[in-house]
């Protein structure tokens, strides 16, 4: 089989201003994506997404000038092969090992995958080992933003546990006393049994992540995510010594399995956050997920931007042999919403993968034609340092 065309669509949508939220990762303004679309020659399309905020116009650039080249040559399922290739003399001598390029590999993988499962009707979970949480996979509600007071912090839990959610993050890192605050709040709102995670977004230093880790052990949190910068692999490793029960967390900033090798030989991370849609795809997060397993620590996926990501995340979460605890974007996001045929579904505490061939989504072209990108910015700048 060959490659017919790769297309690639970027896609802008607003934020109404009253539905923005902010945390230590900036304020987001809009919520974007690249569709990347592989068609094969009999005609079957694997859909793709390198999840953001990455500057789309770079993506476009690197995808179609980078990447198509090379796919337009060869046959899509050789997928370990061609991500080699692309990797390796494309990815890391060129376009960024981090950030940018390899969630433009990412992309591209997923939509691979996509038109593998297409091509032989059955799911990606299938693919990659059938469904290991048969039951559906436990899910959490993404999130909990800082432009909140502790009685509507709780109160908003309250309303989400009702949805079905067993699970809630709380973003951290404004203020020392505001974070004790809510915690406190929603903490005291919440029946046992419901789960509450932290996420401060890389905004602590060592002395405010230290002094957060231990109200989140006095509240019995589940984890701690990104409580310092991703270049701080010593200080993870000594906020990790100190933990007794909080989970410490990171990787949604973190690219391929070196990475995160990295942090787990220096016994800095419990909960390896690989997201397909940025960590280098299916391809390699599986990779992590095993990484993670041979070392007795768990792989939860960071994900966030736009159906087909999520999509992506959940196939793989279904397949793996795992404690499960999934991402799930509670906040304004018509790429959640609108793209695609799927949405989110909970019941108590679990969701489950779409069942159609590949990642099982219809895509509305419609909706992708009437929201073309046109060098809208999509978030403003982070807080770094706040303690
Ligand atoms: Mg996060």
């Amino acid at each position: 089989m060959k490659v017919h065309d790769i297309r690639v669509h970027p896609i802008h949508t607003e934020i109404p201003a009253h539905k923005r939220v902010e945390s230590g990762a900036g304020l987001k303004l809009a919520r974007q994506m690249c569709l990347i679309e592989i068609e094969s020659a009999d005609g079957l399309v694997g859909y793709g997404s390198p999840s953001g905020p990455y500057d789309l116009g770079v993506l476009t650039a690197l995808i179609e000038g980078a990447i198509k080249p090379y796919l337009m040559s060869v046959d899509p399922g050789d997928i370990e092969q061609h991500w080699d290739r692309l990797y390796f003399g494309e990815i890391s001598r060129n376009s960024g090992n981090r950030s940018v390029g390899m969630a433009a590999l990412s992309g591209v993988d997923i939509a691979l995958w996509d038109l593998k499962g297409k091509t032989l009707g059955v799911p990606l979970y299938d693919l990659l080992g059938g469904q290991f949480h048969s039951d559906g996979v436990r899910t959490y509600a993404s999130s909990i933003y800082w432009d909140t007071t502790p009685q509507a912090a709780a109160e908003e839990a309250t309303i989400l546990v009702d949805q079905g959610f067993r699970a809630v993050k709380l973003k951290v890192g404004r203020s020392f006393d505001h974070d004790v605050a809510n915690i406190s709040a929603i903490s005291h709102s919440l029946d046992p049994g419901i789960e509450l995670l932290l996420d401060a977004n890389q905004s602590l230093d060592r002395i405010g992540a230290n002094r957060l880790l231990a109200v989140a052990e006095d509240h019995g949190c589940y984890w701690f995510e990104e409580p310092l910068s991703i270049d701080d692999i010593e200080g993870h490793r000594q906020l990790r010594e100190k933990r007794r029960i909080v989970r410490i967390a990171t990787g949604e900033n973190l690219y391929g399995r070196w990475a995160f090798t990295d942090f787990v030989r220096n016994e800095a991370i419990d909960v390896l956050q690989a997201d397909v849609s940025r960590a280098g795809g299916i391809t390699e997060v599986r990779k992590i997920a095993d990484l993670a397993s041979c070392h007795h620590l768990t792989w939860n996926p960071h994900t966030f931007n736009d159906v087909i990501t999520v999509a992506a995340n959940l196939h793989l979460v279904t397949a793996s042999p795992q404690a499960a605890m999934f991402e799930w974007d509670i906040t304004h996001n018509s790429l959640m919403d609108d793209l695609a045929n799927w949405t989110l579904d909970v019941y108590d505490g679990l969701v489950r993968a779409p069942d159609g061939p590949g990642l099982g989504l219809e895509i509305d072209m419609g909706f992708v034609k009437a929201h073309r990108w046109a060098g809208q910015p999509s978030i403003g700048a982070g807080h770094p340092g706040r303690s």
